[in-house]
């Protein structure tokens, strides 16, 4: 899953979209791509994928953030019912920058969670520690607390299905991905949590992302780390090629 953040315009999103198709190889049906750019570029990208030749249903797209709302006096957010209006099926939940750059605490991001599955839209929720704190070795309850509170009005038995994304803060952005030795439990400690507190399904019902500084080069390493369903790229999403390079990776283990 590729989130652009803030970059890209119009024509550059739309060309982007052409030179993937043309660079991605078929995925067989294994892996779901989706993007997730600006807000006013979701439409134009879901009209250029429905436009491409190939493969478009495993093509999705989605939003970086979404509005607790449904409507109201909330001058500047967007709403799950807007961002599904053009073609959205996707949204991320708790993104750090969202966390630390605009305050979406705890509490927030389990509303938005929550609205984000009433409105029927994929939430992909991110979790994951400051440098600080698995420095002082607490990563683990940080993490715990995080999935609590995101839960904490959602009735987890009545989920079939559900896509976490770790992204340790100090991975994100900073060229430097966590390792093996960090990844492997924190996915293993998710998939736990999930089936303790009743998921349908259980642990394996859950897909679990590893998001942070992921690209080419270590994209079949991380891919081949147990419990890593998927990745969350955020940088090396932006350039077509790269992206599209990091899907060959995972083709290439599958
Ligand atoms: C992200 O933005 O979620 C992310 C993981 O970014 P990057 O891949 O650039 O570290």
């Amino acid at each position: 899953m590729g989130n652009w953040k803030m970059n890209k315009d119009l024509s550059s999103a739309v060309s982007y979209v052409e030179e993937f198709f043309k660079l991605a190889r078929d995925t067989g049906g294994k892996i779901d791509i989706v993007l997730f750019p600006p807000f006013p570029l979701i439409h134009p990208v879901v009209e250029a994928i429905r436009g491409g030749a190939r493969w478009t249903d495993l093509f999705a797209v989605g939003a970086q953030d979404m509005h607790f709302a449904e409507k109201g006096a909330y001058t500047g957010a967007v709403s799950g019912i807007c961002i599904k209006s053009v073609g959205a099926t996707h949204v991320i939940i708790g993104h750090s920058e969202r966390r630390t750059l605009f305050g979406d605490d705890n509490k927030t991001v389990g509303a938005k969670l929550k609205s984000a599955l009433e409105m029927g839209l994929v939430p992909v929720l991110c979790v994951g520690e400051p440098l600080d704190i698995r420095d002082a070795g607490r990563e683990e309850e940080y993490v715990i607390r995080q999935l609590k509170s995101a839960f904490d009005k959602i009735e987890t038995r009545s989920l079939r299905s559900f896509t976490f994304a770790y992204e340790p803060i100090w991975a994100i952005g900073t060229g430097r991905n966590a390792t093996r030795d960090e990844i492997e439990p924190m996915h293993n400690l998710i998939r736990k949590w999930a089936s303790k507190v009743g998921f349908q399904g259980g642990g394996d019902s859950v897909r679990i992302l590893y998001g942070g500084s992921v690209n080419p080069d270590n994209a079949r390493e991380l891919y081949d780390i147990d419990g890593v369903d998927g990745f969350l790229v955020g940088g090396a999403s932006l350039e077509a090629y790269s992206f599209a390079a990091i899907l060959d990776a995972m083709i290439g283990k599958e």
